[in-house]
């Protein structure tokens, strides 16, 4: 496995690992950040915005008992996992699909092609390895997919 940052090679703890060290992690993705923000003006004021709202609709959802999504997040012992900076870390941290690789839209987040998270295990938590960003299509077929598989 060769780090995505420092291009080293290195022997991965799990399958999902981009990064040789916590460091590289954290100077990949903060430079990331600078060029996503230089990249897209427009929505430069929705980066945290839209990333903050996402977070807060999942804490609600795994840690408010009132919410009409508990039961299926923290009612089946989802936690959120991560703080708001890890959060917007990986919320931002790829622009590319990843089931098809199309670039996810920042604009309409509710187009086919709008950026989604997905918890790749369902049975895990909203941690950092357990999470990655897919356009909202590849989201929507994957939930139907599971959900006849659960059936
Ligand atoms: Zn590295
Ligand atoms: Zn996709």
């Amino acid at each position: 496995m060769k780090c995505k940052k420092c291009k080293r090679s290195f022997d991965p703890n799990h399958g999902n690992q981009k990064f040789c060290s916590q460091l590289c992690s954290d100077t990949f993705y903060d430079d990331y950040r600078e060029d996503w923000k230089k990249n897209h003006p427009q929505i430069e004021q929705d980066y945290t915005k839209g990333g903050s709202r996402a977070y807060n609709n999942i804490q609600q959802r795994c840690e408010n008992p009132n919410h009409p999504s508990y039961s299926n997040y923290g009612g089946r012992g989802i936690q959120l996992r991560l703080s708001k900076e890890e959060f917007l870390a990986i919320y931002f941290g790829s622009d590319t699909c990843g089931l098809c690789g199309q670039t996810v839209n920042d604009e309409n987040r509710n187009a086919k092609d709008g950026r989604t998270l997905d918890r790749i295990d369902q049975a895990k938590s909203y941690e950092p390895d357990n999470l990655r960003i897919l356009c909202r299509s590849c989201n929507a077929s994957l939930a139907y997919k599971r959900r006849k598989n659960r059936l």
